[in-house]
């Protein structure tokens, strides 16, 4: 399938959404349908924002929403509009400990893949911030530079998700992205200007190992994030078949659900130990899955799960943090 772009209404773009078990949100926004950085693991095709629209896709063009992920896309032009009114008409607002209220875009796409989506994602912010509540960008794309004098912002923080810093493995990876290397220094400038940072160590391929962690967590201090997240690949749904479509030779080694869970443990051990040795274990933000129940003891993933973050958002609720983390060893 050619790219496929287009454009889509939206009644209610503001969603409540789960992500307070991974620290991150209370609420999310996705500014499009459809993704045209391609990453071949991505989980979202898999997930019901896909699933469930499989037939109005198809209706737009989209021959199979799934494995043809990374080809459409469909802006949300009239999301800023009904966000307003949404937030104009809003009574409560729900702000878990975890999620701290605090409203993610985008869970489902990139919000700077391209300069439509960068102009919604503006926009939006914009209209964020003038209801008072906390934002929280995550992207790919180093086009969140061209907004600093919005973003750099106390109820701002900006992510990426660089998950190594080796562009030729990325082309394979995330061939629609903007490598690594240009995230980096899109978070070096972002630094620079003061804006609240964090990153995505996410998803690792099951090829990097406790050297590489090393080096990965010693470069990306350099930025001072506020927290590092960090969460292996997985070959669950839709996203093996495409990783295998790709031609990564690795997806063979997790593609049964015993090897990806150990090599789930083992990255967390390695990525701890690279921690501890460069004293930064409170940043380290483990994303865990229900699927390590036989793996790992219960209480240690119950203490990753709906745990806050280390970063300092004004809240109101106290940030518990254990000076010693449990650890996965
Ligand atoms: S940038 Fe995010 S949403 Fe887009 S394809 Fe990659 S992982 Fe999926």
């Amino acid at each position: 399938m050619s790219i496929l772009c287009g454009s889509e209404s939206i009644i209610n773009p503001l969603q409540k959404s789960s992500l307070n078990k991974k620290g991150l949100c209370d609420y999310v926004i996705n500014v499009a349908s459809g993704c045209l950085h391609s990453c071949v693991f991505c989980y979202v095709p898999s997930t019901p924002v896909i699933r469930t629209r499989t037939a109005h896709l198809k209706n737009q063009g989209v021959e199979d929403p799934q494995m043809d992920w990374g080809k459409y896309l469909f802006i949300r032009d009239n999301l800023v509009e009904q966000l307003e009114r949404q937030l104009s008409g809003k009574k409560t607002w729900s702000e878990t400990p975890a999620g701290r209220g605090v409203v993610l875009l985008c869970s489902g796409t990139d919000p700077y893949q391209n300069g439509q989506t960068a102009a919604i994602t503006r926009a939006a912010v914009e209209t964020l911030l003038k209801y008072n509540k906390r934002v929280r960008i995550l992207t790919r794309s180093p086009l969140w530079t061209k907004d600093l004098d919005l973003l750099v912002h106390p109820d701002v923080t900006v992510g990426m998700s660089i998950p190594y810093l080796d562009d030729e493995l990325s082309r394979r990876i995330e061939p629609g992205a903007p490598p690594p290397s240009v995230r980096l220094k899109a978070l070096q400038q972002g630094k620079k200007a003061g804006c609240r940072l964090y990153v995505a160590i996410a998803p690792t391929p099951p090829t990097m190992d406790y050297e590489s962690f090393l080096g990965h967590l010693e470069t990306l201090l350099t930025l001072e994030p506020e927290v590092m997240f960090w969460e292996p690949i997985n070959a669950r749904g839709s996203n093996g078949k495409r990783m295998m479509a790709a031609g990564l030779d690795f997806v063979q080694s997790i593609m049964k659900h015993q090897d990806w869970a150990k090599n789930f443990v083992n990255q967390w051990k390695m990525i701890e130990y690279a921690a501890d040795c460069l004293g930064c274990r409170s940043r380290l933000h483990i994303w865990t899955d229900s699927g390590l129940k036989n793996y790992v003891d219960s209480k240690l993933l119950e203490y990753w799960w709906y745990k806050p973050t280390f970063e300092h958002w004004v809240t109101s609720y106290p940030v518990t943090q254990s000076p010693n983390h449990p650890s996965i060893r």
